[in-house]
């Protein structure tokens, strides 16, 4: 069996002559076999070779801030905030009054700058965030524009039941009570009466939506000693160490904060977060469900 080829010089017509062709396109250099131009020929928004690389970096390590912001904002006790119209009974865990005689029961008290901006990502959502205007590297809010407010702060167990958003009701929860200088007047007032705030129990009421969050009127209900408070809510672990405001103030780093969206001139940044009114943040979602507290001998809620 054999196969019939078919030679180009036994193509009838074909005079032999072969017609060399020159290619005139040179073999592609390394540079032009790159998927990428090289660095420095790009836009501003295109990155190339180690900026490539870098910008991956970045946005890891932001991830990582982002995700450490949110762990840590979890593990912070809640603000103490009353919608207008309510009234919520509270117990002060600290708040003593000096016994220095020179400084005639002055009451005692932490006070830090806060940031109270809208969340990034949740706008209706309202966080606080200590001001880092002292700390070497700056505070990125302040230099996005936000003016930081000095407040004192206070731990309270805030006797209103409440249900959280999976259903769940809790009450008698340790809560971060934030004063501003209006109602740092009326604390101290209270406290020089009584001879101090700590493990005192008062009714805060909330007039109307231009009054303080946490409350313009305050009725003193009685004492509610120690001793009692520490057998009736084990889980505290009172009393409260001085290390406990340094766990449970909105303290959040740079890096944290610009993870977080905020801030204007770090590269590779969201931008600027939606900051301004920081006048009247609205209330931020413990919904009460009643004021039925049990009474107690030794507690007065
Ligand atoms: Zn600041």
């Amino acid at each position: 069996m054999g196969f019939k080829i078919k030679k180009q010089h036994d193509t009838p017509g074909d005079t032999g002559t072969t017609e060399q062709v020159q290619t005139t396109v040179a073999p592609p250099t390394a540079a032009q076999t790159a998927a990428a131009p090289p660095p420095g020929s790009t836009p501003s928004w295109m990155k190339t070779g180690a900026d490539a690389d870098a910008a991956f970096e970045q946005q890891s390590a932001n991830k990582a801030e982002f995700g450490n912001a949110l762990d840590k904002r979890k593990q912070l006790p809640w603000e103490f905030f009353m919608k207008p119209g309510e009234e919520k009974r509270i117990t002060f865990l600290d708040g003593h009054l000096s016994t220095d005689p020179a400084e005639q029961g002055r009451l005692l008290y932490s006070a830090f700058r806060f940031h109270t901006v809208r969340n990034v990502k949740f706008p209706n959502k309202w966080d606080t965030y200590v001001c880092l205007a002292d700390e070497p590297d700056g505070c990125p809010l302040c230099e996005a524009g936000d003016e930081s407010t000095w407040v004192a702060v206070f731990p309270i167990i805030d006797h209103t039941p409440f249900k959280k958003q999976d259903g769940s009701t809790v009450q008698h929860e340790i809560k971060l009570f934030v004063a501003k200088s209006i109602t740092m007047k009326l604390l101290q007032k209270k406290a020089a009466k009584l001879g101090g705030l700590a493990y005192q129990t008062f009714d805060m009421s909330r007039t109307d939506a231009k009054m303080a969050r946490v409350g313009d009127q305050m009725e003193h209900v009685g004492e509610a000693p120690l001793e009692a408070l520490v057998k009736k809510f084990p889980q505290h672990g009172l009393p409260l160490g001085p290390d406990w405001y340094l766990k449970s103030v909105p303290y959040f780093t740079r890096e944290e904060i610009l993870a977080m969206g905020y801030g204007a001139q770090a590269p590779g940044q969201p931008g600027v977060g939606p900051l301004g009114n920081t006048t009247t943040p609205p209330p931020m979602g413990d919904t009460a469900i009643g004021a039925n507290v049990p009474m107690d001998d030794d507690l007065p809620f």
